[in-house]
């Protein structure tokens, strides 16, 4: 299986059949991940790698399966495209995570079902953060169609319809399938093919890559010829990797001496690269990447690197401790049953804020109607024009509010 070229997520209110449409669309080889890995980046982003199959004799839509034989005519099918699959809690605690993880999709799968009405409260709120977040390219699944009659599929079709009317996935494709019954699972493949096509990386370009995990893989009690340097999990958005390259990480670590406190960038060399299942000598953009340093484990212990930046030295985002953001508010709040109106943003009010695959909390030091300068509880490495998904504290929980753009 060759390296995964795209990132899809899988979006959509809990329960609603994302982790089984991630199965349904896994095919044969899930299990061959190795444990360090699987432990390590499918826990909190869920995440699989995915190859297409075609069948060299079927027509299409019928062509595509995940299996090696076509389940139509029994010939012996062929690699067609890997892709990798980003498994977003929907559980409306998760919104952090759901956010980051949504920071490396090319494109998603919004998975409604069928059973109940739509929306559902974090159906909507999935869908405002992939508006959010800027990604345009999606499929919506009605999933569970076993489960009710015909004229039911129909009557939710159409709420669907005019739930998505004016938002970005007004003219996203519904494809009616049932996960669990693997049925239309081939028109679902051959809608991905052409709603979801591979982005044109830019692999000539000094190595990027987001970080969204980092561990320490070795078990307890290693002895010291056994210890493995510390692990990061993420995808690469520009430029290529290879073992032996040299790795600047930004921020980095917080150090304190005589009583100042400076973030320090991390600087190592890459020892090994696992992109899903397969060890490689390069990689490119596109999937998740497990790569292994030469750094002391504890450093990358627990995830204590997400959301920070790995790549060529001399080449990452500035360390920004505070920022000034232009603003965008929505209306209302959304994802919960009672959808208040946004209120402006005030000076000293706390933010949850999203950037990359990095969650900060920045306290607001001033706030204009479309503007407003954050200072960050931890500091980020990001772009002037980066996008920064918003989030206000309400009844207790972090409700998405905005999106803003860094200016300065
Ligand atoms: P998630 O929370 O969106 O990841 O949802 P899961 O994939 O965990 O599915 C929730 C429940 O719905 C599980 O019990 C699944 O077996 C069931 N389920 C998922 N897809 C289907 C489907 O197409 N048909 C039926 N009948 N059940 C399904
Ligand atoms: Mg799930």
């Amino acid at each position: 299986m060759s390296q995964p070229c795209v990132n899809i997520g899988m979006v959509g209110h809990v329960d609603h059949g994302k982790t089984t449409l991630v199965r349904a669309l896994s095919g044969y080889w899930t299990d061959t991940h190795s444990e360090e890995v699987k432990r390590g980046i499918s826990i909190r982003l869920g995440y699989a790698d995915s190859l297409f199959m075609r069948c060299p004799k079927c027509p299409s839509p019928q062509c595509y399966t995940v299996e090696k034989t076509c389940p139509n005519c029994g010939e012996q099918t062929e690699e067609h495209r890997t892709v990798s699959f980003v498994d977003a809690p929907g559980h409306e605690t998760l919104m952090a995570t759901m956010l980051s993880g949504a920071a490396i999709m090319d494109g998603a799968v919004l998975v409604i079902a069928a059973n109940e009405d739509c929306p559902q409260p974090q159906t909507k709120e999935h869908l405002m953060a992939l508006d959010i977040i800027g990604i345009k390219n999606i499929v919506i699944v009605q999933n569970k169609i076993d489960l009710v009659p015909r004229e039911r599929i129909i009557e939710n079709y159409k709420q669907i319809k005019k739930f998505v009317k004016g938002t970005v996935a007004e003219n996203a494709p519904v494809i009616p399938i049932s996960a669990q019954q693997n049925i239309n699972i081939d028109i679902l493949i051959d809608t991905l093919e052409t709603e979801i096509p591979t982005p044109v990386h830019k692999i000539d370009r000094p190595a990027s890559m987001l970080i969204a995990r980092s561990f320490d893989v070795n078990k307890p009690g290693a002895s010291i010829d056994e210890i493995q340097g510390g692990v990061i999990g993420g995808t690469l958005t520009e430029g290529v990797l290879r073992p032996g390259d040299e790795l600047e990480i930004r921020p980095g670590i917080k150090v304190t001496t005589e009583g100042t406190t400076k973030w320090v960038p991390i600087m190592t060399t890459v020892s090994l690269i696992y992109a899903g299942p397969t060890k490689v000598e390069e990689a490119t953009p596109g999937g998740l990447l497990a790569v292994g340093t030469y750094l002391d484990p504890t450093l990358t212990k627990g995830d204590s690197l997400t959301g920070q930046i790995a790549g060529t030295p001399g080449t990452l985002p500035d360390t920004r401790h505070q920022f000034v953001m232009e603003l965008h508010l929505l209306d209302r709040v959304v994802g919960v049953t009672r959808e208040e109106k946004i209120n402006e943003i005030k000076t000293s009010e706390p933010l949850m804020l999203n950037i990359g695959t990095a969650t900060t909390v920045g306290v607001v030091t001033s706030a204009r109607k479309n503007e407003a300068q954050v200072a960050l509880k931890r500091p980020i490495s990001a772009a002037i024009g980066s996008r920064v998904a918003i989030s206000r504290r309400i009844d207790s929980r972090w409700r998405l509010i905005g999106v803003g753009v860094i200016k300065s």
